[in-house]
């Protein structure tokens, strides 16, 4: 793979991730987590989630660190004329740093393996900055990584996330990059306007969930081969039957469901009764599920919003280049809503899309809105037809490099 070059030094150890787990949010709960030294996990997770953390780093890491660990292992000479055995030199301390993130290093299409290697390497590198959990595992074995940058007792919390629907994974190299480089501006002490990044840190936590449908994209990014589970293999030619589809690479490359044929975006209960211009049955695109949150993408994001306190929600998708920010019973937050979207519009130079009545309801924004009252927006980015659209990433990186800071200034100014 492309970036194993990238890998100096690797161990186990290295990828020692802090794990909050918090509550997300509820302050009652996150005033006594403290920021957590290095390599200091704090929970045994495997109690809260199928799969820990540590047991999903992706193969690509644990295959570099064994054969890693065997050089080392025989690079240990013993010294044949001493007689007694020398202590062994203390294996140096594994470091990952800013430079091993394949994000800040490809354009290219990035992958779960990639986005989960990038998870650990940030958790790794800016282990005083930021935890690592996971939501859950989906149905095929893949994690719901969720990274909190920003003191865990913040009294301000938002919510980035991205790759919800499959084609549209351009969303999470975008997400993660920005968890980049705004980690980055922390470290270096660097201010933005009138407001240092430390400070930004101190008063916000960014919740970041970069890919919230992975299995989704390994079936647009790797068709049939990106499913291991072989009951969902078998699904995917039920839902490809039932969609009346040839199984061909076109049909998976345009995949925007999850792996069981929910779109996660129309899984929220935001008039979720009255959408009905998709199918009824399992679909690569459109089905909304059985009930509001069904699917446990949708059922995850849910939990985190319920049980944090969000006061700005930014969901990535593709394509349009253009800003939804407007739903029903919005009437209380209307003037942040509006404020807010304003200036995310003005940085990005996307046009705000106040219309959403012809415009399929029932996803997380239009929920945040409905039934949180927490102003949220769908930021469209790219245009042409996805996925196709990996040429245009440094455009799409360069209008939205810096929606993070608006949107934790915005946080805090109103
Ligand atoms: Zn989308």
């Amino acid at each position: 793979m492309r970036f194993r070059d990238s890998i100096k030094t690797a161990a186990v150890s290295a990828l020692a991730v802090s794990i909050l787990i918090s509550g997300c949010g509820r302050k009652a709960d996150s005033g006594n987590v403290s920021v957590l030294p290095e390599s200091e996990s704090v929970t045994d997770v495997s109690s809260v989630f199928p799969v820990s953390v540590s047991e999903s780093i992706p193969d690509i890491v644990s295959e570099t660190v064994s054969e890693d660990a065997e050089e080392t292992a025989s690079a240990v000479v013993v010294p044949e004329e001493q007689e007694e055995t020398p202590e062994p030199e203390p294996a140096a301390e594994p470091v990952y740093s800013a430079e091993d993130l394949i994000v800040l290093q490809d354009e290219g299409m990035y992958t779960y393996d990639e986005c989960a290697f990038d998870v650990h390497v940030l958790a790794s590198a800016y282990a005083d900055l930021m935890t690592l959990d996971s939501l859950g595992t989906t149905a095929d074995g893949r994690e719901l990584y969720h990274m909190v940058i920003g003191r865990p007792d913040a009294d301000l919390q938002v919510f980035i996330n991205a790759g919800t629907h499959a084609r549209e994974y351009i969303t999470s190299q975008l997400v993660m990059k920005q968890a980049a480089v705004y980690l980055q501006h922390i470290r270096e002490d660097a201010v933005y306007g009138d407001f240092s990044y430390r400070d930004m840190w101190n008063r916000c936590a960014v919740h970041v969930v970069p890919m919230v449908n992975p299995d989704g994209i390994s079936i647009s990014q790797s068709g049939l081969a990106g499913i291991q589970n072989e009951d969902i293999l078998n699904g995917i030619y039920n839902i490809a039957a039932m969609d009346g589809a040839e199984l061909t690479s076109a049909y998976l490359d345009r995949w925007k469901a999850n792996a069981a044929g929910t779109d996660i975006n129309r899984n929220f209960d935001a008039y979720w009764e009255w959408y009905s211009s998709g199918p009824s049955h399992p679909s690569s695109d459109h089905y909304k599920g059985e009930y509001p949150g069904s699917s446990p993408e949708a059922a995850a994001l849910i939990t985190l919003t319920n049980n944090s306190h969000f006061s700005r929600t930014i969901s990535y998708h593709s394509q349009g280049r253009l800003i939804y920010w407007n739903f029903e019973n919005i009437d209380a937050i209307y003037d942040t809503a509006v404020a807010f979207a304003s200036e995310i519009s003005a940085a990005t130079g996307y046009p705000l899309e106040s219309n959403y009545s012809t415009v399929d309801p029932a996803g997380y924004s239009d929920w945040g809105i409905y039934r949180c009252q927490i102003p949220s927006l769908t930021v469209e980015v790219g245009s042409g037809t996805c996925p196709y659209i990996q040429d245009q990433f440094g455009q799409i990186w360069a209008e939205n490099i810096n929606v993070w800071e608006i949107t934790v200034l915005s946080a805090l100014r109103y």
